[in-house]
């Protein structure tokens, strides 16, 4: 039995305006039904318009994604009654959309693998329904905000085999809209909510049964709702059963799926070309154009740093992670001076990162330019200061918004490199330890090493350590 799935994903698009009128699409912290017209609340007779951003956005990630593009494309009504859909059907594209059989790359232990993409279409979202108590009665509020907020819809081919390549699939996905700047990525939000196909074939090759996993909005969920899934499904043959076809939904808190609709009320949307609005026409050098204005994609920039910058694959794919990141440490390489491109990416995947991450900041909220990075790393790499005064000298630069070297001189950490200066030290340190130095003379190695954690002591952690080594051999030479 082998696992085949497929992911349909919602991505809601960064334009302004809804899809088909003048209202804000902004409708998270919106007071309810206040991002509202006559169009996007279904009133007959008004005519909906197109937004040439959505469809531009639509456009850019059909070309990522490698779909091709036709020179035409239309709107359908995908009819079906709803609370939350006011006109009773949705403005969506059925046998033209905008962009058909593209791919995606992405990773999964290392594997470069690749999905196909059936299609990528435009359509609007429903508003939202809540059901409450209220005056001891069950009611239902509907909230027309969202109501015909651009939504992109992006279908792969079922060439997922596992839970973790659904996962990895949905992450790289996510990654590549960010990188285009047409989603903000918000899984906790709703900007991005999966649907999962989850089948076994047969060992003779017969498909299985779909069962459709509806709305996941984490990785965590892809990937736990799949594996659940799987072994139910494998249960159930194995019971001597059948798996129904049927759509069924993610229990975060059980950690189960759960049947919602079965066959018999198989959808039938009664598609039909949506009168009120013309066909799209996309001519050859808008989409050339298009096409050559796309950024560099998280799997291609991965290969580049690592060819160009000498950073091993899965550093190279934590820097890219974040095209902020990415920005910062591209540019970080250039104001380095002595550094190396490895010596930057190891304190930014280790350090900023880190303290990104412990204290919940985005990277526009760090404080840190290209040249505060690159030159506090080149300060660490030309011996000015020690490693573990780059790390202090760092989370001051992020509190306080300080330049490295004034964090340094602030914080008194700049490394001693002087030499007249580091050979008294050594003195006194030779003069005040007689028995260690004459364990060190009797061939105790492991003596000299006491000997320089207490030069380094005695200065405060400030001494350059390489040359008290050698001066702690110069002198205890000459003795
Ligand atoms: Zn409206
Ligand atoms: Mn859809």
């Amino acid at each position: 039995m082998r696992p085949t799935i497929g992911i349909e994903v919602h991505a809601q698009l960064l334009t302004a305006s809804k899809m088909f009128c003048a209202c804000s699409a902004a409708y998270a912290n919106a007071a309810p039904n206040t991002h509202v017209c006559a169009i996007c609340s279904g009133m007959p007779g008004a005519l909906p318009a197109i937004n040439r951003r959505a469809v531009e956005y639509t456009l850019r990630t059909a070309l990522a994604l490698e779909c091709r593009v036709e020179g035409t494309s239309k709107f359908d009504r995908k009819n079906y009654s709803y609370p939350d859909l006011p006109k009773g059907y949705q403005i969506s594209q059925y046998d033209r959309p905008i962009g058909v059989d593209g791919g995606v790359e992405y990773a999964v232990g290392g594997t470069r693998r690749r999905c196909g993409i059936i299609r990528v279409h435009l359509e609007e979202d429903t508003g939202k329904t809540t059901h409450v108590r209220s005056d001891g009665r069950d009611v239902s509020l509907v909230d027309y905000n969202r109501s015909g907020v651009p939504l992109m819809e992006i279908v792969s081919a079922p060439d997922l085999r596992s839970a973790e390549e659904a996962r990895e699939y949905f992450a790289a996905l996510r990654q590549i809209l960010m990188y285009l700047g047409v989603c903000d990525g918000n899984l906790q939000e709703g900007s991005m909510r999966a649907d999962v196909n989850v089948s076994l074939r047969a060992a003779d090759g017969t498909p299985g049964t779909k069962v459709e996993i509806k709305n996941l909005n984490s990785f965590r969920a892809v990937q736990r709702s799949v594996e659940y899934e799987v072994e139910r499904q494998r249960q159930e043959i194995a019971a001597g059963g059948m798996v129904q076809q049927e759509t069924r939904g993610w229990n975060e808190a059980r950690e189960v799926t759960v049947g919602q609709r079965t066959k018999e009320y198989a959808d039938d949307y009664r598609y039909f070309p949506e009168p009120d609005l013309p066909w799209l026409a996309f001519r050859g050098e808008e989409i050339e154009a298009a096409r050559q204005a796309l950024p560099e994609l998280p799997a291609a920039r991965t290969a580049r740093f690592e060819r160009e910058f000498a950073v091993p694959a899965g550093m190279a794919a934590v820097l890219t992670g974040d095209r902020t990141i990415a920005d910062l440490f591209e540019a970080a390489v250039r104001e380095a001076g002595s550094a190396t491109p490895r010596e930057v990416a190891n304190w930014v995947v280790g350090d900023v990162l880190r303290l990104m991450n412990e204290r919940h900041l985005a990277p526009e909220e760090m404080h840190l330019t290209p040249e505060r990075i690159g030159r506090l790393v080149g300060l660490v790499a030309g011996g000015e200061i020690s490693v573990t005064a780059g790390r202090q000298a760092l989370e001051a630069m992020v509190e306080r918004d300080e330049e490295p070297e004034a964090a340094i001189d602030r914080l008194g950490v700049r490394q001693v490199g002087d030499e007249g200066e580091l050979t008294e030290l050594v003195r006194c340190v030779v003069a005040e330890n007689a028995a260690i130095v004459a364990d060190v003379r009797r061939g105790k190695v492991a003596a000299l090493n006491v000997l320089l954690g207490k030069a380094m002591k005695a200065s405060g952690g400030r001494a350059n350590p390489g040359m008290v080594r050698e001066l702690l051999e110069r002198e205890l030479a000459e003795g």
